[in-house]
Parts: C-alpha cells; sequence; structure tokens
C-alpha cells in the first residue's frame, strides 16, 4: 500500500509522492494531475521523475478518470488556438501511430479543398512511428513551429496547416511526448489518449476523425486493446464537446510502399498529382475514407460516403494538390524539390531480395518500424535531427508472391554502417508461406458517441490497464 505526504486538499504535493503512488497502484486525483502536467509543462520537474511517473503509468495503467483528467490538463497547458475567425468548420484528423502512415498530407488537403478548416497539431517520430513533422521538415524551409498568429494566417489563406507543439501552445504534450519516445513508456492507451486529445483540443475544433491503427504495427496492437483506445478517446473528446468519430484500422504491414521522411512526401505528392500505383491503393483508399468522414462530421456531406465521393473529385481535379502546395509555401517550404528527381540523396542504397520464394504471409510491421528508425529516419535521443533522405522502400506487400531473388524492398541509409541492422530486421520480420494469406479489412469497425460510450461500458474500466 502506498502512503504519501499529500493526504490533505492544502498539503504541498511532491513529485515523489506521485510517482510512488501511480507505483503502488494508486489514482491520481485532478490537483495531483494538475500539479505533473504544469510542472512538466514549465520543466520545473525534472526529466528523470517524468520519466519514472510515465513508465508507472505505463505499468499499472490509468483509470478512465486519471485518462480524461490529464486530457484536460494537458489541453490547459498552454495557449489554445480559436478557429472562430476562420470562417469555416474546423475538422481535424489524428492516427494513433503506424509505419508508412503518411495520410495527413492526404486528407488535411482534401478536406480544406471541399470548404473546411484544417488546424492540425502534430508530433514528431514516437516509437517504431514517423512522425509527421519529421517528413515535412523534409522540405527545405519548412517551418513547424509557429506563433498562433502565423497559423491562424495560414489557415486564412489556404485552409490547412500542419504545425508542432511548442513551448507555449500544448506544452506538456512537448515534453511528456519526447521523454515517452525515448524511455519506452508510449503504448499506453491513457497517454496516447491524452497526448493526441490534447493536441486535437487545443486546437478548438469542431470535428475529429481519429484513426486507430489495429494489427502488428500498431501501438496497441490487439484489436481488444486498440478498440478500447478507440472508444475511450472518442468518449473523451465527446465530453470536450468535440464531434468525433474512430475508425480502427489495418496496421499489419506498412501504408502505402515508402516508409521515412522525404520519401513518404514524395509518395503522397504522387498521389496528390494523381498517379495511381496498385502498391498504394490501400493509403489512396484510407485517404479517402478518413477525408470522407470529416468532410461529413463538417458538414459538406451528408453521409461519409458523399464526403468521400467529393474528396475523390478534390483529389481528381487537382484542388488539393493545390492546397498542399499553397500550405507549404505559407510556411517557408520550397516546393520546386518536388519537381527535382535528384532531390532524394539517401547515403547509401542497398536492395534486399527476396530470401525464399513464396507469398508474404505476414509482417512484424512494429520490427520493419524500427528497421525504418535505423536506417537514420528515426532518432536516439531528443532534439537530434533525423536524416530527411533515409528510410525504406517496400516493394512487395502481404499476399504478393515473390520468387528468391526478386527485390523485396530498398534501403536507403544515412550511411553505408546503417545498412546492415535495418536488413537483418527485415529479414527477422517478413515471412514467406506456401499459400497466400487471409485479406484483412483496411477498416473493421467504427466508432461513435454511442457505441464508444456503450464499449466503456461493456469493457469497464479495469480494461485501462494492461
Ligand atoms: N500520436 C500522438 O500524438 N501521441 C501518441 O501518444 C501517439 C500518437
Amino acid at each position: 500500500m502506498s502512503s504519501t505526504a499529500s493526504a490533505s486538499p492544502l498539503a504541498p504535493l511532491h513529485m515523489i509522492d506521485l510517482i510512488r503512488k501511480k507505483r503502488d497502484c494508486g489514482s491520481l486525483d485532478a490537483r495531483e494531475i494538475g500539479f505533473l502536467v504544469t510542472g512538466a509543462a514549465n520543466e520545473s520537474i525534472p526529466n528523470d521523475q517524468l520519466a519514472a511517473w510515465l513508465m508507472a503509468a505505463w505499468i499499472r495503467g490509468l483509470s478512465l478518470d486519471e485518462a480524461r483528467t490529464l486530457t484536460l490538463a494537458m489541453r490547459d497547458s498552454g495557449e489554445k488556438f480559436s478557429p472562430a475567425r476562420l470562417g469555416k468548420t474546423a475538422v481535424d484528423k489524428h492516427s494513433t501511430g503506424g509505419v508508412g502512415d503518411k495520410t495527413s498530407f492526404l486528407v488535411a488537403p482534401l478536406a480544406a479543398a471541399c470548404g473546411l478548416a484544417v488546424p492540425m497539431i502534430s508530433g514528431r517520430a514516437l516509437g517504431h512511428t514517423g512522425g509527421t513533422l519529421d517528413k515535412l521538415e523534409a522540405i527545405p524551409g519548412y517551418r513547424t513551429a509557429l506563433t498562433l498568429k502565423e497559423f491562424e494566417a495560414v489557415l486564412l489563406k489556404c485552409g490547412a496547416s500542419i504545425i508542432s507543439q511548442t513551448s507555449t501552445l500544448v506544452p506538456a504534450d512537448r515534453v511528456l511526448y519526447a521523454l515517452r519516445d525515448r524511455t519506452g513508456t508510449v503504448e499506453s492507451p491513457g497517454l496516447i489518449c491524452a497526448s493526441i486529445l490534447s493536441k486535437k483540443l487545443a486546437a478548438g475544433l469542431n470535428a475529429l476523425v481519429l484513426d486507430v491503427k489495429t494489427g502488428s504495427g500498431a501501438f496497441l496492437r490487439k484489436p481488444e486493446d486498440s478498440s478500447y483506445l478507440a472508444a475511450l478517446m472518442v468518449a473523451t473528446a465527446e465530453a470536450a464537446g468535440t464531434r468525433t468519430v474512430a475508425l480502427l484500422t489495418d496496421m499489419s504491414q506498412p501504408l502505402g510502399h515508402m516508409a521515412g521522411n522525404w520519401i513518404e512526401l514524395a509518395e503522397s505528392v504522387d498521389l496528390l498529382r494523381g498517379k495511381r500505383p496498385a502498391e498504394n491503393e490501400d493509403l489512396r483508399e484510407l485517404s479517402l475514407i478518413l477525408a470522407g468522414w470529416m468532410i461529413h462530421l463538417g458538414g459538406q456531406a451528408t453521409t461519409p460516403e458523399s464526403g468521400y465521393s467529393r474528396a475523390e473529385k478534390a483529389l481528381a481535379d487537382g484542388s488539393a494538390l493545390r492546397v498542399f502546395f499553397a500550405m507549404v509555401k505559407a510556411q517557408g517550404g520550397d516546393v520546386s524539390v518536388f519537381d527535382k528527381p535528384g532531390y532524394h540523396k539517401p547515403g547509401a542504397t542497398k536492395v534486399v531480395s527476396a530470401w525464399e520464394s513464396g507469398f508474404i504471409s505476414s509482417m512484424d510491421t512494429t520490427a520493419l518500424g524500427w528497421a525504418v528508425q535505423r536506417t537514420g529516419a528515426g532518432r536516439e535521443k531528443a532534439g537530434e535531427p533525423v536524416d530527411p533522405h533515409a528510410g525504406i522502400d517496400f516493394h512487395a506487400r502481404r499476399g504478393a508472391r515473390l520468387e528468391k531473388g526478386q527485390p523485396l524492398a530498398t534501403l536507403y541509409a544515412t550511411s553505408p554502417a546503417l545498412l546492415a541492422e535495418p536488413e537483418e530486421i527485415l529479414r527477422q520480420a517478413i515471412h514467406f508461406s506456401t499459400t497466400p494469406p487471409q485479406k484483412v479489412s483496411l477498416v473493421s469497425r467504427i466508432f461513435t458517441r454511442a457505441s464508444a460510450e456503450a464499449h466503456l461500458r461493456d469493457v469497464g474500466s479495469a480494461a485501462s490497464s494492461h
């Protein structure tokens, strides 16, 4: 049993007591969570204590109440954006993190091209997953740290803007996010909920679409765990006044064929330019489905299906591409690099061939994500630069039949010394079989407010721990 020195509501709080309380399976109350979040945001609590608390929270789990209180405290840890002056409904999408997950570069311009405002506050690489901001910074000049005034100006001009947390905008998430990335404390439903929703609620959204990943590359791989996360986030965001749905989507293989920084942007712009290679049909389809929901929740389509058709039109007529390029330019980025084939200059390249013949039966997509990070596309320490040119181009998808010696993937690494580890990971993570695997649906479940609340009632708050 824990005993803390902070039993009285007036007693001063000490971080050591909150760590011990969580370690010993206690639940933090609103005052304690407020103390922790304020101390994270203003950096008065040292990182070692925050990291210890995060690990205790990862192991013991957060109750529903703790997750909700943490979300709101983190939302309120800095200034907030008000979309009121944009004169448009503000919608957004956020994913719980995957490998090759680049839908933000498609859905933000698609929804903006359909008359909505998309004020998107994003994150950097987290654990084995890539970060939207790291990818955007592969464009020379692109600025992710805008003031709220600059954010509003880009939104007024282009309809979409993608920026980072800063020391004044959701500062608690900026600190905790970077700490979780390097302390193995990412995969916790309560911590993911608070991290994602603090950013989304601070953006003053009218509506939000959550892309909750499930499968081998998701932070929460099992459907029951990802469903809990989806329900927790929908119910929390709805209770805070934002209309929200969550789609449970497949992450049993990388999304699209590129995973890295620049190469993911290049793949996205090819799609925005109307190219339609078979190997990224999943990326195109998921982006249109997510954009369809954004357009529907934002009131520009009566159903998600008619939202999908509107998004498809904005893709086909080039209006989404125009929004994307306008946004990049407005944030200081040089769009001419998208027309320079020589811009992609990795330090070392290696084609990895299939080591046996057969169908690709399964992938450990989390391991593949680590392989991508270790080409140089990710960071070992907080604040380190990432290599914009590193990453992996996957040439074959789950279910494809390959002959031994056929190209399976191309590695782009910072230096020849960084090729060996990702190649070894690939060899362990990709499995072949003599028969094709079962197909997996791209979207397996949808949570609305009612189904989220019902799900939480069914599973009970006990599911919030691992
Ligand atoms: N995206 C976030 O912003 N935070 C998480 O914890 C996971 C994904």
